[in-house]
């Protein structure tokens, strides 16, 4: 049985969940558009999953659009604001350290001719208020920063970036992916008026994900169609989807507080855990501001990627700190921009502890790891040659 520390990259869909589509997938086949009985249900069932995801993050049914996933949402808020607002101006506020769906949709839009601030962070990752007030302008028309990063898992003053953004009457959207479902969410108090979330990300499925979008905001539709999501999203509802999605975010904020506590305690013992047993290891992203199931640490003088083939052999599924599966070889741009040299960034690991995961499962990685680290050590010449001159 694998040990699967990747809840960052996706997440095991619940029994509930799939138990909640599957009469989608088979009986309930009907067009939610339809008029007759299984298409009626169907409606119903889209109905009931707006409103659990409205719920979540204090929203109104009405404001919630349901897309393919994160990054459909992402892409729609950006490139559907920019196209709403560009008669007010061109100049977009983000961060260093988005997700690839924010940053190649900034870099679209800046081929397109508008002009993209990417905010530096300090060292655990977080953006300074102050510097994001000096970097509005007049034709500020849209601050997108992420909610939790999905790398060191920190996370950023959202309330007080809302706050900002509503006073200068600036758009704000937040790429919540990583957030909904882990930390609490209230769209009115932190004067959010956009935000991405995805179904894989929280024991839902994938292909699925939504865009809350305030009312009154101006958003040209994203994919041009027939009637579906208020005339704004058209293509016929993904009813299994929705479903599980739904089911997913209900369940995530009724155990919000308690799941919570459970995966701090697992994250916190093994990071002490690591840091003590192994040398020359270092914690990436803030001690507290950071997402429950979120360790990320840097052991040097080795390889990332090697540390995962030999964790894969133990049955531990983990994600390193380079970018070697997207055919890259450059460190994370996250880790470079908390000031990684590069060496530091290849030689990390991230391990995202969530539902599924037990106190056993820490107690393993705690066990295989540390001999794995050594190994790969005593196989670098890069430590060898800090041996000699220590
Ligand atoms: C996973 C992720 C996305 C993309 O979501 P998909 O549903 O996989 O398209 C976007 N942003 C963040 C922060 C993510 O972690």
């Amino acid at each position: 049985m694998e040990i699967y520390f990747d809840n960052a990259a996706t997440t095991k869909p619940r029994k509930e969940v799939i138990d909640k589509m599957l009469p989608y997938i088979t009986e309930k086949y009907g067009n939610p558009s339809s008029i007759y009985k299984i298409a009626r249900e169907n409606k119903e069932a889209v109905d009931e999953a707006r409103q659990a995801v409205a719920e979540a993050i204090n929203a109104k049914p009405n404001e919630i659009y349901f897309t393919a996933g994160g990054s459909e949402s992402d892409n729609w808020a950006l490139k559907g604001i920019a196209d709403s607002y560009s008669d007010k101006g061109k100049h977009i506020i983000t961060t260093a350290i988005e997700h690839h769906a924010i940053l190649h949709t900034c870099e679209y839009l800046e081929s397109k001719g508008f002009e993209v601030t990417y905010l530096p962070v300090d060292e655990y990752g977080i953006i300074s208020v102050e510097e994001l007030k000096s970097a509005i302008r007049e034709d500020t028309i849209l601050i997108s920063v992420m909610f939790a990063n999905n790398e060191i898992g920190s996370v950023q003053p959202i309330a007080e970036i809302g706050k900002i953004a509503r006073e200068k009457g600036i758009v704000f959207h937040t790429d919540a992916v990583q957030a909904v479902g882990h930390l609490p969410i209230d769209v009115e108090e932190m004067n959010i008026d956009l935000l991405s979330l995805s179904g894989h990300k929280l024991y839902g499925p994938k292909g699925i994900g939504a865009l809350y979008v305030r009312k009154g905001i101006k958003l040209k539709p994203f994919i041009h169609g027939g009637a579906q999501e208020r005339g704004r999203r058209a293509g016929t509802e993904n009813v299994p989807g929705i479903v599980g999605l739904g089911e997913a975010v209900r369940l995530a904020s009724a155990e919000m507080e308690e799941e919570r506590t459970r995966l701090v305690s697992l994250r916190d013992r093994l990071i002490e855990g690591i840091l003590t047993s192994i040398p020359h290891s270092r914690l990436n992203g803030h001690p507290e501001k950071r997402l429950p199931g979120n360790v990320n640490i840097s052991f040097e003088f080795i390889e990332g990627e090697s540390m995962l083939l030999l964790l894969d052999m133990k049955g531990i599924c983990a994600s390193s700190g380079s970018a070697c599966t997207s055919g890259s070889l450059d460190p994370s741009h996250v880790l470079l921009a908390i000031g990684l040299p590069h060496e530091k960034a290849h030689g990390s690991l991230r391990l995202t502890l969530g539902h599924f995961n037990t106190d056993e499962d820490v107690d393993v990685v705690l066990r295989e790891l540390p001999p794995i680290v050594q190994r790969l050590r005593e196989m670098s010449p890069l430590y060898e040659e800090y041996l000699k001159n220590k």
